[in-house]
């Protein structure tokens, strides 16, 4: 019987990170703060330690991951490479599609990968409390676990809409200790002034965000943590890339196309910059390489959005960053089930994207959880909706491959289980979910509203 699961020891755990800055071409555009100049890390420090900002600035290549990081990473590290024989069947192709399983973490996705870290650099800070928001929880729930392995306390702002419709994520955060208010909430002036405005203000992330900026930035012993977009969180990633990479030689294949989804890109990041690693330092196999980000047609940022100075938040609360963005009063449709909804994408993808050294392709809704669906009666493992996403454009390759008859070697980023997302599925099941392109008019409307630079 043929070997589908590619495992690595726990020796196996790489070392250091990845840090794609080193090989880029151009030099990452800086983030600007409200006076038009770069921001400091003196003006980030009220709110993040040292050894993170150093990071997200750094270009230096290889940047060690501390031992006590690497131990924790053991409770699910290395995460397994698997072959999906039993698509590759049912698809009829002769394309052969692995998957990099990141949903074995306790938190059921690849964030925990850049929690622990960051958590353990805040605790070396000599930090006592981390503040963060959340939408669905799947953020919340991997610093309220990384929170617990290092003694610190974890507050998350919730978005009050999910706080109510989504009580598990909730519970998990709870379970691993974490404090969860509904946000809008009262502590802030931030949520006090929305709930002055509108006491049934039922929270949006932009809101969420600026309530846990605040708190973190007017207390000395709290900072804030953020699960994707910023440069350190897609370092920390790359640990899902450098093991597939080991895995890989292990059989001695190497993967012709790599496709995540991509909602702040730190996932997509995290699988696809170890191989352009390869490509940058000219290795053969990789000349042809393609890495494919995969987004929403109803949150269509990389493939529609501009690429422009804008805010991270909705209030325009952060400092702004040169990315590809809808607007950062962007609305994603109520009607869109699938998460990858932020309004930008990290600077790092944005840049490569831009450079054209990666793909971008939105996909609908509904061939999103059709393929969805097809993984899970053929493979077993119910996909989160955003990793759906990929694995649409990794059939749609695969069938590409059948037309061809080439032996595509196609490798995607499954990055969580969709345990905690069954009412997506739900909605998808009865026919409650449509298609729907965000429209080129909204677009323009929004990119109005851009910050002005220079
Ligand atoms: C958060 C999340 C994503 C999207 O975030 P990225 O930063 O783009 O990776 C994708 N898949 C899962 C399972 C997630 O929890």
């Amino acid at each position: 019987m043929e070997n589908t699961r590619i495992q690595l020891e726990q020796n196996d755990i790489p070392t250091h990170w990845y840090n794609v800055a080193a090989d880029l071409t151009n030099p990452p555009a800086p983030p600007l703060g409200p006076d038009g100049k770069p921001v400091t890390p003196e003006g980030m420090s009220a709110i993040f330690p040292g050894a993170i900002l150093e990071q997200e600035m750094s270009t230096q290549r290889w940047i060690p991951i501390p031992e006590e990081v690497r131990e924790i990473y053991r409770l699910w590290r290395p995460a397994p490479l698997c072959r999906a024989v039993r698509l590759e069947q049912a698809l009829g192709t002769p394309a052969k599609i692995y998957f990099k399983y990141e949903g074995v973490s306790p938190a059921g996705s690849h964030k925990p990968n850049s929690a622990v870290p960051q958590a353990y650099y805040n605790k070396q800070a000599g930090i006592k409390r981390l503040t963060t928001e959340t939408g669905a929880g799947q953020w919340g729930s991997s610093i309220a676990l990384a929170g617990q392995m290092f003694g610190l306390p974890v507050r998350v702002y919730m978005v009050k809409v999910s706080y109510e419709q989504k009580p598990y994520r909730r519970l998990m955060m709870q379970t691993w200790g974490a404090e969860v208010f509904a946000s809008p909430t009262d502590m802030t002036n931030a949520g006090r002034a929305a709930l002055a405005a509108d006491p049934h203000n039922q929270g949006s992330l932009g809101l969420a965000i600026s309530e846990a900026v605040e708190e973190a930035a007017s207390r000395p012993d709290t900072n804030y943590t953020l699960g994707s977009v910023l440069n350190h969180v897609l370092l920390h990633q790359t640990v899902i890339g450098l093991e597939a990479k080991k895995q890989f030689d292990k059989i001695g294949e190497y993967p012709d196309v790599v496709v995540g989804p991509c909602g702040g890109g730190s996932s997509f990041g995290g699988i696809a910059f170890p191989f352009l690693a390869d490509k940058a330092a000219g290795d053969k196999r990789a000349e042809k390489l393609r890495c494919v980000a995969v987004e929403p047609t109803s949150c269509p940022t990389l493939t529609k959005g501009a690429y422009a100075y804008d805010y991270g938040d909705a209030s325009g609360y952060t400092p702004i960053m040169k990315m590809y963005t809808l607007g950062h009063d962007f609305m994603p449709p109520g009607i869109h089930a699938g998460g990858l909804r932020y309004h930008g994408a990290s600077p790092l993808v944005s840049q490569l994207h831009h450079e054209g050294l990666v793909e971008a392709v939105a996909v609908p809704q509904l061939a999103t959880f059709d393929a969805g669906v097809q993984f899970a009666r053929a493979e077993g493992i119910i996909p989160a909706p955003e990793s759906c996403h990929a694995i649409r454009v990794a059939i749609d390759e695969a069938l590409k491959a059948k037309a061809t008859g080439e032996p595509k070697v196609i490798l995607f980023n499954l990055t969580g289980h969709g345990h905690f997302d069954m009412s997506s599925y739900e909605r998808y099941f009865s026919g409650k979910l449509e298609d729907y392109d965000y429209p080129e008019e909204a677009v323009s409307a929004s990119l109005e509203h851009l910050p002005k630079v220079g």
